[in-house]
């Protein structure tokens, strides 16, 4: 049996979750879920849309992501529910809160897993190691679940999607105290997530200027896409650091991944290069990225980005 732990985002389950309720459906194996917090509504919508079984935690310390609290409720409700499989995000609180779990249950934890296999209950998972310059495969050992944690966008979605009448179970934990507390979450982005995006147009250091930036944006807004950047551009101020992708910003895998003006370091390359196609716009024909890239346009961005923008408006009109 799988045991997806759910993620919610602004009232929302995350399409990650999905993709992780999809690929459990998908192996023919019970599947489960674990929601913190969040609402009944949200409850209900995964037992109708592939889960056999809702595990839906309510406590005030769940209402907002802690490490301590989702670490907590785990650790009380993967004993009692026994899976064999453990899956989640591995998003910015996946990667925080998992380790501590594995660590408490005292079983493996494969993390930033990018491809997942069935072989009866067990699963066979594939992750990407220095820098993404090699995958290796794992096997899990020994007893307990096997938890893993998979990159957003690494398994897709089921067309249809699963249809369930499952049940909601509803779990009184007593939770805390805990040494820190979460005071209000000020969110400062419009966009969606670069780690959660199905597409993402990124920028390098030759866009010069924060403001420059906006024709990134202008074609973001025409493709429904977010908006990342180099460390070069980071670090000189023209973007925030959640939009950086790499070894030391967000790992990203969407189905489309524009890169302005991107040199292509290996540094950058480890947070992209699983994305499923690379588009690369640089002045250098032989800029590294150009290596990675499934379509390569040699030219000028200010000149490329803007005519790229008007042609899908054209497409999409
Ligand atoms: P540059 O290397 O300066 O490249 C700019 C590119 O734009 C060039 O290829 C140029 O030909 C092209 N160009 C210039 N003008 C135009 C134009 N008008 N139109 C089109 N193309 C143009 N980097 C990351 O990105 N993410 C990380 O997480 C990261 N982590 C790091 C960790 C460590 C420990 C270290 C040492 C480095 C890390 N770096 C990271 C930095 C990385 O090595 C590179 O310095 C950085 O990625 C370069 O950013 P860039 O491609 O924007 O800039």
């Amino acid at each position: 049996m799988v045991l997806v732990i759910a993620e919610t985002k602004s009232h929302q389950i995350k399409k990650s979750t999905w993709e992780l309720i999809h690929a459990a459906c998908a192996s023919g194996q019970e599947t489960q879920v674990l929601l913190m917090g969040a609402n009944a509504g949200l409850a209900e919508e995964l037992a109708s849309q592939g889960a056999q079984k809702v595990h839906w935690v309510e406590h005030p310390s769940l209402e907002a992501y802690t490490n301590e609290a989702y670490a907590q409720a785990s650790i009380a409700i993967i004993p009692l529910v026994a899976p064999d499989i453990v899956l989640a995000t591995h998003s910015a609180s996946g990667r925080d809160f998992m380790p501590q779990v594995a660590a408490r249950l005292d079983v493996g934890l494969a993390s930033d897993c990018t491809q997942l296999q069935w072989s009866g209950a067990k699963a066979q998972v594939s992750r990407p190691v220095y820098a993404g310059k090699a995958i290796v495969d794992v096997e899990f050992l020994g007893k307990g679940p096997q938890l893993i944690t998979m990159r957003s966008n690494a398994l897709g979605l089921l067309h249809p999607a699963p249809k369930t009448q499952g049940n909601i179970i509803k779990h009184t934990l007593v939770l805390g105290p805990f040494p820190t507390k979460m005071t209000p979450l000020q969110s400062t982005q419009a966009r969606p997530d670069v780690t959660e995006a199905n597409i993402i147009v990124s920028g390098g250091r030759s866009l010069k200027n924060a403001q420059n930036f906006q024709i990134l944006e202008n074609l973001a807004d025409v493709l429904g896409a977010a908006v990342g950047a180099s460390r070069a551009a980071v670090d000189a101020g023209f973007r925030p650091h959640q939009d950086q992708v790499g070894q030391t910003g967000k790992v990203v895998s969407p189905s489309l991944y524009i890169a302005c003006g991107i040199s292509g370091a290996i540094q950058h390359l480890a947070g992209m290069r699983t994305s499923k196609v690379i588009v690369a716009i640089n002045t250098d024909p032989e800029a590294p990225i150009f290596q990675v890239a499934d379509y390569g346009m040699v030219g000028d961005l200010f000149t490329i980005v803007p005519l790229l923008t008007e042609a899908f408006k054209k497409l999409k009109s």
